[in-house]
């Protein structure tokens, strides 16, 4: 091939002609969580090409799962080739339609999120609101459904901002009343609390890989049931987004009107490590990860007591199994606890997320780390760097 030579190539950094050095942490805020070995094998098993039968039998094997954990048997339950941000935007292109009117829960970090989302597609964004670390009643979503009349309500099951789980039972048998379609991000909870996506009336949801899946981001499963399959098919225009558009994706993963026609290139690595992830879930029942996942958090939240720290969640009820918030112990720097528990520990434990900036320390154990060997390393790092805290507290105090 021809090719008028530049004056010199642009020469690489020299460190990456180094193998690629990545430091072995314990996972400890909230999310992704440390991948098991067998999940980290099945990322590392041959490359095939996406419209091979093989791979097609993986993603049957996809939906088998995610029908599974969610508790459903929508015809169309897939994952979508991106982190949990994909799923949640596909679901607001695909199913708001301009100047469509869309309830939004916002109590933290994710419906203020998809009002951005609502927005940028046109839609008209009403929300309703709970200070953070609270939920919504049945009251509070009645009253939203009769004044704003919306076709979509948006809920968050587990608030990672705050560590608050949402009940969600009723919730969907509301919003039918008023004619409104439920969807409902488990992004955080799904694996780790109980769902029940067709008894609870759910009507879209969507959640991620790498919480209490154990599997590595960059995948999304994702469930729609028969009423939100016709408002997608009845859309009076297509999506703007020919990548998220649900129709195409659907013929992708075999739903309807074979033969599957080429969509996009999915990261089939990543599709194999989500079977996987599915897999191990089912092999150990969704029963059993739910209790284990209470049991280990039930654990920690008694020591965070042991230690005088406050959980941010204030109505017991409403905690998640998953992810924790404690309020910031005051006059200490959190960072230093931070520091001190990687530095000593390569344990990472997190700050606050957009609301609860400054407001929270945030820790989970989910999927492969809820175990009580975790909460007992943490709850250590944690003891020590609060001293270390409290000590670099006072000499600035000197
Ligand atoms: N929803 C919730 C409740 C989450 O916790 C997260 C991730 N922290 C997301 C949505 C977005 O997922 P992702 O970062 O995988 O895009």
């Amino acid at each position: 091939m021809a090719y008028r030579r530049a004056r010199s190539l642009i020469a690489p950094a020299a460190r990456i002609f180094k193998p690629i050095d990545v430091p072995n942490k314990l996972l400890t805020g909230p999310g992704p969580c440390n991948v098991p070995p067998r999940i980290l094998a099945a990322g590392a098993l041959p490359q095939l090409s996406h419209l091979h039968p093989d791979v097609w039998k993986i993603m049957d094997d996809i939906t088998e799962g995610v029908k599974y954990v969610f508790q459903t048997e929508n015809k169309w339950t897939f994952a979508m080739s991106g982190s949990g941000h994909a799923a949640m935007e596909a679901a607001c292109l695909n199913l708001v339609e301009p100047n469509e009117r869309v309830m939004i829960a916002n109590c933290g970090m994710w419906g203020k999120r998809f009002t951005t989302m609502v927005q940028r597609a046109g839609g008209d964004a009403r929300e309703i609101k709970k200070p953070l670390g609270e939920v919504f009643s049945l009251e509070d979503i009645e009253e939203g459904l009769k004044k704003h009349k919306p076709v979509l309500l948006f809920i968050t099951q587990g608030e990672s901002s705050s560590g608050a789980l949402q009940p969600l039972e009723g919730v969907g048998e509301l919003c039918h009343k008023y004619n409104c379609l439920l969807l409902v991000d488990s992004v955080a909870s799904l694996g780790g609390t109980p769902m029940f996506m067709d008894e609870w009336g759910i009507d879209i949801m969507y959640s991620g890989s790498q919480k209490c899946l154990s599997t590595p981001p960059g995948t999304a499963p994702i469930s729609l049931n028969e009423r939100a399959r016709e408002k997608v098919t009845r859309r009076k225009t297509p999506p703007i987004s020919f990548y998220f558009d649900f129709k195409e994706l659907a013929n992708f993963w075999g739903f309807d009107d074979p033969p599957r026609r080429y969509h996009h290139t999915c990261p089939t690595s990543c599709f194999y490590a989500l079977r996987e992830g599915l897999a191990m879930v089912a092999a150990e029942g969704l029963e059993a990860s739910w209790k284990r996942h209470e049991e280990v958090t039930a654990q920690f939240h008694k020591g965070l007591g042991e230690l005088g720290l406050e959980l941010f969640v204030k109505n017991k009820e409403h905690r998640l199994n998953t992810v924790t918030a404690i309020d910031l112990p005051k006059g200490l720097d959190w960072k230093v606890v931070q520091k001190y528990a990687m530095d000593t520990y390569k344990l990472e434990i997190s700050a606050g997320l957009g609301p609860s900036s400054g407001v929270v320390g945030r820790f989970g154990f989910l999927g492969y780390n809820a175990n009580l060997e975790n909460v007992r390393r943490v709850l250590r790092a944690l003891n020590e760097g609060l001293d270390v805290a409290r000590k670099e507290a006072e000499k600035s105090k000197l």
